[in-house]
C-alpha cells in the first residue's frame, strides 16, 4: 500500500541503520555517559518486525510498535524519552483521517514530540543532547508547512537541519544526562541521542 511505501520504508531504514551502528553509538556514549546508549537502542529494536513495519503494518502500528518498544524494553533516559517521542507519531497518526502521513501531520507530531521530551527532560539547545537535534529539525519543518513545499523536499531540509543540530553538539560540554558527570571529556564527541534524531528525519528523505 502507499502507506507502507512511505512510513514503512522510512522506519525500517532507519531501525536497521541504528541497529547496524549499535557498536558506534555504544562508543560515543561510552566516552561521554555510561556506555548503554547502544544496548539500549538494540533493547528496544530487537522486539520489532522489521519487515512488517516495511509491508505489512499501517503507519498508526508503526509508530505504535516502536513506542512500546522504547517504553517497555529499553532502559535509559533515552529509552522513555524517544518512547515519548515515538507516542506523538502514534497519536497523530491515529487521529489523522488520511492513512499516509502529510508534512503537517509529521510537524505537528514532532512539535508535540519535543515539547513533552522538555518539559520532562528539562534540556534546551546547547546542553548536548537529542533536543540539540529535534529543535531544528521541527523548526525546519513548521517553515516548510507555512512555507507549502511538498513533504519530500520538507523532510530533505528537516534532515540536513537535524544532522547539523547533532554535529553540533560534538564541541559542546553536556548539562544534562549522564554525560554532564564527564566535564570536559565529553568535548569532541557526538551525543549519541542527537545522532539517532538525525538518522530519524535522513532516513524518511526519499521513500
Ligand atoms: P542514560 O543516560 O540513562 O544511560 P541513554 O544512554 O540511554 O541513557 O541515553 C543517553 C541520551 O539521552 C543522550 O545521548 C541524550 O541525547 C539523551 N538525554 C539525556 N538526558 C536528557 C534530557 N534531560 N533531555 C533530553 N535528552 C536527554
Ligand atoms: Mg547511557
Ligand atoms: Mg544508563
Amino acid at each position: 500500500t502507499a502507506e507502507s511505501s512511505f512510513v514503512g520504508g522510512w522506519i525500517a531504514d532507519w531501525a536497521a541503520k541504528v541497529l547496524e551502528q549499535e557498536p558506534a553509538l555504544t562508543d560515543l556514549d561510552r566516552r561521554a555517559g555510561d556506555g548503554d546508549f547502544g544496548t539500549n537502542m538494540v533493547a528496544a529494536l530487537d522486539q520489532l518486525d522489521i519487515s512488517a513495519i516495511r509491508d505489512t503494518y499501517s503507519t498508526a502500528t508503526i509508530f505504535d510498535a516502536v513506542s512500546q518498544a522504547y517504553l517497555g524494553h529499553a532502559g535509559g533516559t533515552s529509552g522513555a524519552l524517544f518512547g515519548i517521542w515515538f507516542r506523538h507519531f502514534f497519536r497523530v497518526a491515529a487521529e489523522s483521517a488520511d492513512s499516509e502521513l502529510d508534512l503537517g501531520a509529521i510537524a505537528t507530531a514532532a512539535r508535540a514530540g519535543l515539547d513533552n521530551i522538555t518539559s520532562l527532560g528539562g534540556a534546551r539547545v546547547g546542553d548536548k543532547t537529542m533536543v540539540d537535534a529535534i529543535v531544528p529539525a521541527v523548526e525546519s519543518l513548521e517553515q516548510s508547512v507555512n512555507s507549502g513545499a511538498d513533504r519530500d523536499a520538507a523532510l530533505a531540509s528537516a534532515a540536513a537541519a537535524a544532522a547539523a543540530g547533532a554535529e553540533s553538539t560534538e564541541t559542546m560540554l553536556a548539562n544534562r544526562g549522564r554525560a554532564s558527570y564527564v566535564g570536559e571529556a565529553a568535548r569532541g564527541v557526538v551525543d549519541p541521542g542527537a545522532l539517532l534524531i538525525a538518522w530519524f528525519f535522513a532516513s524518511a528523505v526519499g521513500h
